[in-house]
């Protein structure tokens, strides 16, 4: 179903942004991924695509040539003046975002929240669904995470921090926060963002939750609404609450950025037809 709207959105004439923005009163896309690589990477390709350097760099191009990139900080005045922004994050603290996100992101003058898990910074341990991957190929996950060093460290995330980047709390060890109670949910993100607070500067207090938050209480996502300046949440289009931000998912498809951001307008404004 959602393919069939981002089809759609493909067939849209090139000046469909503005009408877009208006009909759905939306004005700030925030885009996320986790890793961008020319190469498959075992612990993900067989859970989600990701995108190419050349992939993600078209996107850019997109995204710059219709919404101004800004920091979390401006997303609300952004809205309330109607001027097209996009704030772009990032998820589970993987070696390409040092590698190869960071230096792209710099040329291009674009800020950057990176949502890490303290339980896997400097390649302590690993995902459970990346071990499931990797199980599956019969590959040992130990010794990938030794070889491999799918996440990045600490040193190299102080030193992004040193270069502009921000950085955030995504729970201590991703687990479904559907399957916790709501004091578990807290106890995981407040021990990820006490873990990273012991060897970072933490200057504000961000966190995504781990898989989104649309299979969670709304009690839970006020929880952590309140206890932190800004939550990410996968909701799309959206509209969140307060300091609650609903991102767009860029993983997981073939599609590039003018389908996927035009294609969840279009889905909200149909919800929006729908519901509101
Ligand atoms: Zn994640």
């Amino acid at each position: 179903m959602r393919r069939a709207f981002y089809i759609t959105a493909g067939l849209l004439p090139e000046s469909a942004d503005g009408w877009l923005q208006r009909k759905a009163k939306r004005y700030v896309v925030c885009p996320f991924y986790h890793a961008v690589s020319n190469t498959p990477l075992p612990h993900i390709t067989p859970i989600y695509r990701h995108r190419t350097l050349d992939e993600f760099r078209a996107d850019l191009d997109w995204l710059q040539a219709h919404y101004e990139p800004v920091r979390w900080t401006d997303i609300d005045r952004c809205e309330q003046e109607q001027r097209p922004a996009f704030c772009l994050t990032f998820d589970d603290g993987l070696r390409e975002f040092y590698t190869v996100v960071a230096p792209i992101l710099e040329e291009r003058h674009i800020p950057c929240v990176c949502f890490l898990n303290s339980a896997f910074v400097d390649n302590r341990d690993l995902m459970f669904r990346y071990r499931e991957a990797l199980t599956r190929q019969g590959i040992d996950w130990q010794r990938y995470l030794h070889d491999e060093q799918p996440y990045m460290t600490y040193r190299q995330i102080a030193e992004l921090q040193e270069r502009g980047f921000e950085f955030g709390s995504h729970s201590a060890s991703h687990p479904r926060y559907d399957g916790l109670s709501l004091s578990g949910q807290l106890s995981e993100t407040l021990a990820c963002t006490d873990a990273l607070r012991e060897h970072i500067r933490l200057p504000h207090r961000l966190f995504s939750f781990p898989f989104g938050q649309s299979e969670i209480s709304k009690t839970a996502v006020m929880a952590h609404a309140g206890t932190h300046e800004a939550v990410f949440g996968t909701e799309n289009l959206r509209p969140g609450g307060r300091n609650l931000y609903n991102r767009i998912a860029m993983d997981g498809t073939d599609m590039p950025a003018k389908n996927i951001i035009r294609g969840e307008y279009l889905r909200e404004i149909a919800h929006q037809m729908l519901h509101d």
